[in-house]
């Protein structure tokens, strides 16, 4: 053990620092400012969106009701599918949508919108949206350690270019995804064992996608992986945001992303794993001729670590059986999608109903000023399978900026914020509370 002691300066006393800018982070900080409070954010990278962004492509997954194609996540999600170009302003509402992008969802229901979202506009729409709402921004500055005194984050230790440097926050939102802030201020979490595994996608140019692209694709790798020339890998999971280049999700990783070594074995691994496929498609599938290899993430992407244990935790139960919650904050919506950490190719992904996140799922057990948000919620790791996606964790962000603000203006715990005032306010600024076009559903039909 090291010990030292060092004066270092305050840079900052908002009302509200938000600790990571990734779907969470964003929903947080521009709800926290618009609803009047001084609002800082700080993101370990070099730009905002979190795994949506640094994993360079992601479905916008948990904002539909796979049913009738309604959304069930409003407010910010909306505005940034408009800032993004794929809606037109004010329409986002009134439309349909797909799941998402997969050709499976597509082909079912030609007539309804994907909601697709291009890394590269995120990050432009992210920037945009958190500097209209008046944030505070600080890329490329890490939490580093948590002061916490008789429950309450009293200093949040940041490095970044000028060294080590202190922030004093009234409140604070982590949506680290890990829960870096909650976890080393003392709040209890649980991780599980195994956890799903971490990925490295990877984008390549000059390839048309297609469902039989993706058929191929999936033949050479089990061909390859039982004639010994690679390990584990997922799906594989094409998708495209230009038509003329594809990225894929499919290395697989069994690590935690809270632990740098297993972090950075994922990006070695993983970039190791990307050039054999790359080169085996090259080799085997004629679609491959022109194909270049464009890009890896800038990171390896974690879909579960630490699960934050809150005043409730949210159970698998609830999710299969669309349960209510009077305190509900956000509708969640997606399949229950565990990637299994020790199998390759395709795994199951059971439809869920829209349910009910409840706020008492953004509030750490032992902890008055710090509030949660996004994948390290209060939730099993079954549940999570389901409400670790993106416009659900932007939908909790935006209900924890809200909640933030009133609990910093009233000078009271989170814990205590009026619950119909809160739902009142999330429902004004576009959130959804009630699953919409419900009646329009054949429960009848054997796929629900
Ligand atoms: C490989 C992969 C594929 C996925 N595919 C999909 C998909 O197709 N559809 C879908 O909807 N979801 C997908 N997900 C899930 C989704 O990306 C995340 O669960 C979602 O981004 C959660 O949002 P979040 O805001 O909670 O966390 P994140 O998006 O992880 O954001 C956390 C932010 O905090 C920052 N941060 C972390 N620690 C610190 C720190 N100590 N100090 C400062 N900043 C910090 C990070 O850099 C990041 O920007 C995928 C995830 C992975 C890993």
């Amino acid at each position: 053990m090291y010990t030292f002691s060092k004066q270092i300066p305050i840079i900052a006393t908002p009302d509200v620092l938000v600790c990571g800018a990734g779907l969470a982070g964003i929903g947080a900080a521009v709800a926290a400012a618009r609803s009047g409070a001084r609002t800082l954010v700080i993101e370990r990278l070099g730009f905002a969106g979190g795994f949506f962004t640094a994993i360079i492509g992601s479905a916008f997954d948990g904002f539909v009701d796979e049913r009738t194609g309604t959304p069930v996540v409003g407010g910010i999600v909306f505005e940034m599918l408009e800032r993004m170009g794929v809606v037109a302003p004010g329409q986002g509402p009134h439309l349909r949508y797909n799941v998402n992008g997969d050709l499976s969802f597509v082909e079912m229901h030609p007539e309804r919108v994907i909601p697709r979202c291009d890394p590269e506009r995120f990050k432009r729409a992210a920037d945009d949206i958190l500097i209209e709402a008046g944030v505070q921004i600080l890329y490329h500055t890490q939490v580093t350690d948590v002061v916490a005194r008789d429950g309450r984050v009293e200093t949040v230790l940041v490095s970044n270019k000028s060294g080590l440097v202190a922030i004093q926050p009234k409140t604070v939102i982590d949506c680290t995804g890990d829960g870096d802030v909650a976890a080393w201020a003392g709040a209890p979490y649980e991780k599980a064992e195994p956890l799903q595994p971490m990925s490295l996608h990877f984008r390549l140019a000059y390839l048309q996608p297609s469902f039989e692209l993706r058929r191929r694709c999936a033949a050479v790798l089990a061909a390859a992986q039982e004639r010994g020339e690679l390990g584990l890998y997922g799906g594989p999971y094409p998708a495209t945001f230009s038509g003329r280049d594809v990225y894929f999700n499919a290395t697989r990783f069994p690590g935690d992303s809270t632990d740098p070594d297993d972090w950075t074995q994922a990006e070695i691994a993983g970039r190791r794993d990307a050039w054999t496929m790359f080169n085996l498609w090259k080799a085997e599938l004629p679609e491959f001729a022109d194909a270049y290899f464009m890009a890896s993430g800038p990171t390896a992407g974690a879909r579960e670590s630490r699960r934050i244990v809150g005043d409730y935790v949210l159970t698998g139960d609830d999710v299969v059986n669309g349960r209510r919650h009077d305190d509900v904050i956000v509708l969640g919506a997606w399949r229950l999608d565990r990637h299994p950490p020790r199998l390759s190719g395709y795994h199951d992904i059971p439809w869920t109903p829209p349910y009910d996140i409840p706020y008492r799922t953004l509030l750490p057990r032992t902890l008055e000023n710090l509030l949660v948000a996004g994948r390290c919620h209060s939730a099993t790791s079954e549940a999570l399978a389901s409400s670790r996606v993106t416009a659900t964790a932007m939908g909790m962000g935006q209900a924890a900026g809200i909640a933030a603000a009133m609990a910093v203006s009233a000078n009271h715990s989170p814990r205590n914020v009026d619950m119909n005032a809160l739902q009142s306010r999330i429902v004004e600024m576009g959130g959804i509370l009630e699953i919409p076009h419900a009646d329009e559903v054949d429960v009848g039909d054997p796929r629900w």
